[in-house]
């Protein structure tokens, strides 16, 4: 078995707010909506992407 890649399904913006969800079927980010309201945060923002989850891009089996 070689490493595998491990993709996250979510993310969230330390910067502004912003949360993103993985859409399997479209292969993109989207974002989020949470009570109805679309996560979008700020405009101009660049992003600063916490992912969530154990996130190991290149995580050898144990
Ligand atoms: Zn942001």
């Amino acid at each position: 078995m070689g490493p595998q890649l491990r993709r996250p399904t979510h993310r969230s913006c330390e910067l502004c707010g912003r949360v993103e969800r993985w859409d399997d079927d479209v292969a993109t980010w989207r974002v989020a909506t949470e009570d109805g309201e679309k996560q979008v945060g700020k405009p101009f923002c660049i992003h600063e992407w916490d992912i969530n989850g154990r996130f190991a891009p290149f995580k050898e089996p144990a």
